[in-house]
């Protein structure tokens, strides 16, 4: 497959797996070895919210309550971002699609634009997951996730990067993260089904005993290994220290 311009087809690598699987941190990780853009629907859709335009007023109150927002208002956002010069050369969504009507809309923009998808499945224990939301904070505003277990800031409820105060994400609370979770069950978990039977390929991996970065180095080695992308030194070097 090639892109409209006769260029190799370049990588759209989907992210998936259930809300507090590590998406958002495995996205941030690899950037080092996939080059293109951090695309969340979840963090367009905040920072929609935080300007207060009528994407943002249509969001609030679904994000606020942990149910997804409609599939034309998510599927818009991606087209365009999609057209951003910055992706050309590939990207990394996170958060998308997560119903098979975006599944779809997502595989019919990926060809006309010579992308070629490959799924990242992050498998994690659900009450897991609930403890680790749970104990997440966010800062508002370069987006760097903290665990405060796992990953704590070097000083209690400060971002290290910027100095900002962290905040808790409304949807962070117990029972909306349950909800989303249910939301994930029976919408979008049903999507690798699609993938496979697509050939969309999909690579599974657990997180289980190991650091975000030691699973970031086993994704970008098995990406490289499968020629989903080219190889680079660095991921090499890491991939190498995994257990
Ligand atoms: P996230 O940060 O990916 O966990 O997304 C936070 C919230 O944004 C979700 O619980 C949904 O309310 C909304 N959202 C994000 N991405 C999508 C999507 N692809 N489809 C529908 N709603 C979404």
């Amino acid at each position: 497959m090639s892109n409209p311009s006769g260029a190799p087809p370049v990588p759209a690598i989907i992210l998936f797996g259930s809300p507090g699987s590590g998406k958002g941190t495995q996205a941030k990780l690899l950037g080092r070895c996939v080059n293109g853009p951090h695309v969340s629907t979840g963090d367009m859709l905040r920072s929609h919210i935080e300007t207060g335009d009528n994407i943002g007023r249509e969001s609030q109150g679904l994000l606020k309550a942990g149910k997804l927002v409609p599939d034309e208002l998510v599927n818009g956002l991606v087209e365009q971002r999609l057209s951003d010069p910055d992706s050309r050369a590939g990207v990394i969504l996170d958060g998308y699609p997560r119903t098979l009507n975006q599944a779809r809309v997502l595989m019919g923009l990926l060809a006309a634009r010579g992308f070629r998808p490959a799924v990242v499945y992050l498998v994690v224990d659900y009450e897991k997951i609930v403890r680790r939301l749970s104990g997440r904070r966010q800062c508002p505003v370069c987006g760097t996730l903290y665990s405060l277990k796992t990953n704590p800031p070097k000083v209690p409820g400060i971002c290290d990067l910027d100095g900002a105060t962290l905040i808790t994400r409304e949807d962070d609370r117990e029972s909306v993260i349950r909800q989303r979770l249910s939301e994930y069950e029976s919408l979008t978990r049903p999507l690798l089904d699609y993938f496979r039977q697509t050939g969309v390929p999909v690579f599974e991996t657990s997180g289980a005993g190991a650091t975000p970065e030691q699973i970031s180095a086993r994704i970008c080695g098995d990406l490289k290994s499968s020629g989903v992308i080219a190889g680079n030194a660095e991921v090499e070097a890491q991939a190498s220290v995994t257990p």
